[in-house]
């Protein structure tokens, strides 16, 4: 690789994090949720460094096949279960569980009966109206899963709406709404997300399933990871490419939107949205240049973002860039972009070189 954009991976700080969970839910059992390429961090990676996990949690097969095909064979789930009964052998022959939450995946189970064991989450709908059943229908759905050969019950799940709103009341409705469902059931029981780990512990139930946690982030909008006691997993970093004067009054970048208040220094970074970093942060968005903050100015292009360097005149190219990571909370980069901290880490695109720190 020539251009110097990498994100560095901490392998060290998954697996601290993942002892976090386990320290805020104790005695429970830990689906670690590495769907969307493990938040942008890389799924085969990830799921090595967090292979103390009971399970992986996934979106759908293509991404369970990926670390089949790694030689990875750990418990998985499909969040979003199956999305046709071609699927059945492949479950079946890597023993990876689907998450059932339509009436119309029950009906292909009845329809196509699965030739080996499938085993199978039933999801319930307690509120947040995406996906699952309607609390009323689930003894019905458990009556007519049981009688399907082959196919083996691990579970109920229920997703939350607002976990992150401490003080949302809709929190423990869904939690109440969800124990009724399921109260004459003895499977095992899951319904927090990393949120809920955090801030609902009579939601952790039997089975926690952090997610954006695991990575060392918040999903809460006024707090950093660093205050649950996580620390950051990726670190996305580049180098001034460039470094040049300017006169008051002139222009930086597409649509010469920013005008330099006086003579002064602006620095070009190699980074851009053709990278993930978000097109819509704003001016002032902060970056670490030497280790120091100083503020993007203008508009983001796809390979390159300016930013003022009138507190570091004597910076030089080749000098690193922090974009997020580390000192510089991903949380407050996505409150910039007007964004959350998920989709600045799944949006990390290919170009980037990722490398691990063990
Ligand atoms: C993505 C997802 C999670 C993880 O959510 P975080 O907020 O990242 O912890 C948990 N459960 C389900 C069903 C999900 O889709």
């Amino acid at each position: 690789m020539t251009r110097p954009a990498q994100a560095i991976l901490d392998l060290s700080a998954l697996a601290h994090n993942l002892e976090r969970v386990r320290a805020l839910a104790p005695g429970r059992r830990l689906m670690a949720v590495i769907k969307a390429n493990a938040y942008g961090h890389g799924l085969i990676r990830v799921a090595g460094a967090l292979r103390a996990s009971e399970a992986y949690a996934l979106a759908c097969l293509d991404e369970a096949l990926v670390l089949h095909e790694a030689g990875i064979s750990h418990p998985m789930v499909l969040l979003e279960g199956f999305f046709s009964s071609r699927e059945f052998p492949i479950l079946s022959k890597y023993d990876v569980a689907a998450v059932i939450h339509h009436d119309e995946q029950l009906r292909m189970l009845e329809a196509d009966r699965p030739t080996g064991t499938l085993a199978v989450w039933l999801k319930i709908d307690s509120g947040m109206h995406r996906l699952g059943l309607a609390p009323e229908r689930v003894a019905a759905a458990y009556q007519r899963l049981k009688a399907i050969p082959g196919v083996k019950l691990q579970g109920f799940m229920t997703h939350l709406a607002s976990a992150d709103e401490r003080d949302n009341p809709v929190t423990m409705q869904q939690v109440e709404c969800f124990g009724r469902a399921t109260a004459a059931y003895l499977e095992p029981r899951s319904i927090a997300n990393s949120a809920a780990i955090l801030a609902w512990p009579q939601s952790h139930a039997d089975w926690v399933r952090p997610g954006l946690m695991l990575y060392g982030v918040s999903p809460f909008a006024d707090q950093t990871g660093t205050a649950h006691g996580l620390r950051p997993a990726m670190s996305l970093q580049s180098r001034l490419m460039a470094v040049n004067r300017f006169t008051q009054g002139e222009r930086v970048g597409y649509g010469g939107e920013w005008r330099c208040p006086e003579d002064m220094t602006v620095g070009v970074v190699a980074i851009g949205y053709g990278d993930g970093y978000p097109r819509h942060a704003r001016t002032g968005t902060p970056v670490l240049v030497n280790g120091r903050r100083v503020p993007l100015i203008g508009r983001v292009s796809m390979d390159m973002i300016c930013v003022d360097l009138r507190s570091q005149p004597q910076a030089q190219i080749g000098d690193p860039a922090l974009l997020w990571g580390g000192e510089l909370p991903v949380e407050e980069v996505a409150q910039y972009a007007g964004t959350i901290p998920y989709e600045l880490l799944c949006r990390v695109t290919s170009r980037v070189q990722v490398l691990s720190s063990p």
